[in-house]
């Protein structure tokens, strides 16, 4: 006599049931369209965002999977030490071909908050230190600014511009520029009172557009009112 084996439940069982029926509405409206994705990705875009679980990539600029590379990290920061983060990078660049490299932070980030506020988290203060470094060297800008979400919301978009320098000074970039291959690195904060994504007037498409590119980028936030969370 066999014995029958027990039928285990996943206690995921509700997310396997919904991707369930995600995969087949997608393949109702496309029935090739995980054929054509499975042989292939060729996106355009690298997005390096927080990994708040409320700024979603590909879903909050309306594009389908296959769209975007994706690195997320808490504050999205871009370290010149995370390997995790250059290796996604250089894979995105030299292998994929990606022609932007967008940081997206966020209003509201609890990163950024951490910061503002000194408090112990345990380890990620640690990775929280370069947020620090970006508040430290933009201080007289952010002391200025009362109430506290308004000084949070210009942390972020900071934070953001000054992770764009970083990426930029990265050897993926930096070679990828020297070779001439078209590559521009943006910066944005997303708004997650309304949905709505702000373009922080950072773009840089070469070295030597970096600089004016970082000025640029300062002024305008100067001029615009922060955005509070
Ligand atoms: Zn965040």
């Amino acid at each position: 006599m066999t014995e029958e084996k027990p039928i285990v439940t996943s206690p995921l069982q509700d997310l396997l049931d919904s991707n369930l029926r995600w995969s087949a509405m997608v393949r109702r409206d496309d029935p090739q369209f995980f054929e054509r994705l499975a042989k292939q990705q060729s996106p355009k875009y690298l997005w390096i965002g927080c990994s708040d679980s409320r700024v979603p990539a590909t879903q909050i600029v309306d594009l389908p999977p296959g769209e975007i590379f994706v690195q997320r990290n808490v504050a999205n920061v871009v370290s010149h030490s995370d390997l995790n983060c250059l290796s996604a990078m250089q894979f995105a660049v030299d292998i994929l071909k990606v022609e932007h490299i967008i940081i997206v932070g966020h209003y509201g980030c609890g990163g950024v908050q951490a910061v503002l506020d000194e408090r112990r988290l345990g380890l990620v203060d640690n990775w929280l230190r370069h947020v620090g470094d970006v508040a430290q060297k933009h201080s007289g800008v952010l002391q200025a600014l009362q109430p506290m979400a308004l000084r949070n919301a210009r942390l972020c978009e900071l934070n953001a511009i000054e992770q764009v320098v970083n990426t930029c000074h990265t050897t993926v970039v930096m070679d990828a520029w020297e070779r001439g291959q078209k590559l521009a690195v943006h910066a944005w904060c997303y708004s997650l009172d309304d949905g709505h994504m702000h373009d922080l007037n950072m773009h840089v498409d070469s070295r030597e557009a970096l600089h004016p590119a970082h000025d640029q980028a300062l002024r305008q936030l100067t001029r615009l009112p922060a955005t509070p969370a």
